[in-house]
């Protein structure tokens, strides 16, 4: 069986990535599998420089192809804040409900109608001689108090359009159909076929 490490310590996205891809029957390996690997830092302007720069440590430290995900969410009204700070937004040990309680305070007052975000997902594929990248977003809005307890970060506050409820109150088979992880992972598996299977 061909090998795939997943470059993140974020046990959510392990999960989704794993159930995503559960179809291509890849030996899915993660962090945990191996002893040593370097801190994966998150310094970049974009999604994109860390979805690579999280692959390529993988990478580089495990020798086998390597997938990292960088993600987060986009609110139209505060100029695409969070976005790539999105985990860190309320400081550097923000917990994703002190994330949560500084987005809805900076919304406070805001009308539905200008309450639009996206979430979006950048995954990079470091392997020998190759980079890939592919990427997913899922529109929606922010509401005024959190529903849910599914899922983690955002989850309980974001409703995706078409939907009457959070990410947080979906399934992870319902949110996996349409979360912007879903659509990056889709387009990565093109890559995917082509350099690991
Ligand atoms: P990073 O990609 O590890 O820098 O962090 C991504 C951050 O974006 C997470 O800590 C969450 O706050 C947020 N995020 C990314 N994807 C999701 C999701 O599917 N649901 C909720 N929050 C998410």
């Amino acid at each position: 069986m061909n090998k795939l490490v997943l470059a993140t310590n974020n046990g959510h996205k392990t999960r989704e990535i794993q159930e995503l891809l559960a179809d291509l029957g890849l030996e899915i390996l993660t962090l945990a599998d191996f002893q040593g690997v370097p801190p994966l830092i998150e310094d970049g302007l974009t999604f994109r420089d860390n979805a690579l720069k999280k692959a390529r440590t993988v990478y580089h430290h495990t020798k086998l192809p390597a997938l990292a995900d960088d993600s987060g969410l986009e609110v139209f009204y505060l100029n695409m804040r969070p976005g790539v700070r999105s985990a860190r937004y309320a400081g550097e040990r923000a917990t994703d409900e002190m994330n949560n309680r500084k987005l809805l305070a900076e919304l406070r007052g805001v009308p539905p109608r200008r309450r639009g975000a996206q979430f979006r997902s950048v995954l990079a594929l470091v392997g020998p001689g190759y980079e890939d990248v592919a990427e997913g977003i899922c529109r929606g809005k922010v509401i005024e108090a959190p529903r849910g307890t599914n899922g983690f970060g955002y989850d309980p506050i974001f409703v995706p359009d078409g939907y009457g409820q959070t990410y947080a109150e979906l399934s992870s088979e319902e949110k996996n159909k349409i979360s912007h992880r879903a659509r990056s992972v889709v387009a990565m598996k093109e890559f995917l076929k082509k350099r690991v299977l």
